[in-house]
């Protein structure tokens, strides 16, 4: 602004030579660029031009020594357009400030919008009306095991291996096209998802379009979760309802038969043969519903232990003795160099003891030998199961521990069991602050093990 005053002056002594030659250029010129700075620095931008433009014509007024009715006319016009002149810049600095507040709020609002959509736990995908990639977020990548950019084309090449039913879609099949062109959401539907690693994930999708205010859909967003793991455990325990309605028909028909021998039969010795095994398979049936309710205690917190101090290896020796009245296939061995005692529910770590050891019978068919061995390393004790059976793949070995979880093994035959032992055992183990964990060699045997700190305040 001083820059104008001073080429003004110049131009009207050095150039026109004439000082009274200062003309309508003065007020064009300044308003100009009150206009300029009002918009580019606001209102106080804006009042400081104004302020040099008026100071310029009083300095007119004294230099080209205006005198009566000039002064006077001089005076008023420039207390006029002085008035003028902040006025338009308080007008248009206002408007330049409310645009820039309106433009900082909505890049705030858009910010925040992008970290509650970068946050939520489940994937978005945001395209304009014509599918054209507009937001996404990282959950999405996770999801899709892609990073697709923005302004991505979708419908085109990306997306082809979605599947609805086993059936292969075509992009422009998916949620997020249906409420594109038809204008209404698309709510929860499931479908098959094929990263590019060949893994397969259960996709649950619900898209919504985006109207303007004339009603036109200008933008949809799809809501992307993994439901794999539902679906899985939906599966779990559909094999699960089905294999614990036959473990559990196994000895309930067992024991309706030997039932009806027994009533039939005269003779004292075969009626003992038949009342020994009804008792087998009523101890059986006690077991699976006690593995049932243990489960099920686990689950809502309520497996209770009491805490005794006992000799441990006195609950292994007798464990070994009753388990080896059942087998003649294999032979018990016990390596025992632990004599002391530990703290803990003796009943509970018994049944950890049956479970390991009837396991190591159970899938060692071939396999004679069993041994069992406490030591002592450093604060703890550790109790391990070695057996000589089929084994356990490397892959397998951590979620043998899960509930529910069985190997399954097209060249294996398939053995009774309901998959909750080595889970109930895990649990109890770790109630009493140990560990419990495998070791094993597929087709070479597995050795099963557990620790329990000595002697310490526990449960
Ligand atoms: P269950 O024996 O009733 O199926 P568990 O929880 O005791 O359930 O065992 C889970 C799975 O771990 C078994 O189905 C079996 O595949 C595997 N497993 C357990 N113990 C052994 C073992 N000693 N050798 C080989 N596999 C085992």
């Amino acid at each position: 602004m001083l820059f104008l005053c001073i080429v003004s002056e110049a131009f009207a002594y050095g150039v026109v030579k004439e000082p009274m030659v200062v003309g309508a250029y003065a007020i064009f010129i300044p308003v100009a660029l009150i206009i300029y700075f009002s918009f580019r620095e606001g209102i106080l931008g804006g009042c400081i031009a104004s302020a040099i433009t008026i100071a310029y014509y009083f300095y007119i007024i004294i230099t080209r020594h205006y005198k009566g009715t000039q002064l006077n006319a001089g005076i008023e016009t420039t207390i006029i357009l002085g008035l003028l002149y902040f006025l338009l810049a308080d007008i248009i600095g206002w408007l330049k400030q409310t645009i820039d507040g309106m433009i900082d709020r909505e890049a705030d609002e858009k910010r925040r919008l992008q970290a509650i959509i970068q946050q939520l736990p489940v994937g978005v995908l945001i395209t304009d009306g014509k599918g054209r990639l507009l937001e996404r977020n990282k959950q999405l990548d996770k999801i899709l095991g892609i990073k697709m950019p923005i302004g991505l084309q979708l419908g085109r090449d990306t997306l082809t291996n979605i599947k609805i039913n086993g059936e292969n879609i075509k992009p422009t099949e998916s949620p997020l096209f249906h409420a594109l062109t038809s204008g209404k959401p698309v709510v929860g539907e499931e479908m098959v998802y094929e990263r590019k690693n060949g893994k397969k994930v259960f996709l649950r999708v619900s898209s919504t379009p985006i109207q303007n205010s004339k009603k036109h859909v200008i933008a949809a967003a799809s809501i992307i979760s993994d439901i794999t793991q539902e679906k899985e455990l939906n599966r779990q325990k559909d094999d699960f309802l089905s294999m614990a309605s036959h473990e559990l028909k196994t000895p309930i028909t067992s024991l309706k038969m030997f039932i009806e021998l027994l009533v039939k039969q005269k003779d004292t010795v075969k009626a003992t043969y038949y009342m020994r095994r009804i008792s087998d398979q009523a101890d059986r049936l006690k077991e699976l519903t006690n593995d049932l309710l243990d489960v099920s205690r686990i689950q809502t917190g309520k497996l209770r232990f009491s805490k005794e101090v006992f000799n441990l290896s006195e609950v292994v020796r007798d464990t070994i003795e009753g388990l080896q009245g059942t087998t003649k296939k294999h032979e018990l061995i016990l390596k025992d160099g632990y004599k002391e005692t530990v703290v803990g529910d003796r009943y509970r770590i018994y049944q950890v003891l049956v479970n390991l050891i009837s396991n190591a019978m159970k899938y060692s068919s071939q396999g004679k030998k069993i041994i069992v061995r406490i030591k002592k390393e450093k604060n703890t004790v550790v109790v391990s199961v070695q057996d000589f059976g089929i084994g356990i793949d490397a892959e397998q070995q951590e979620r043998i521990f899960d509930r529910l979880y069985q190997v399954t093994d097209p060249h294996e035959k398939t053995f009774p069991g309901l998959g909750l032992g080595l889970y109930i055992s895990k649990e109890i183990i770790e109630r009493h602050k140990g560990k419990m964990w495998v070791e094993s060699e597929k087709g070479k045997g597995s050795t099963f093990s557990f620790s329990m700190p000595l002697r310490q305040k526990i449960l």
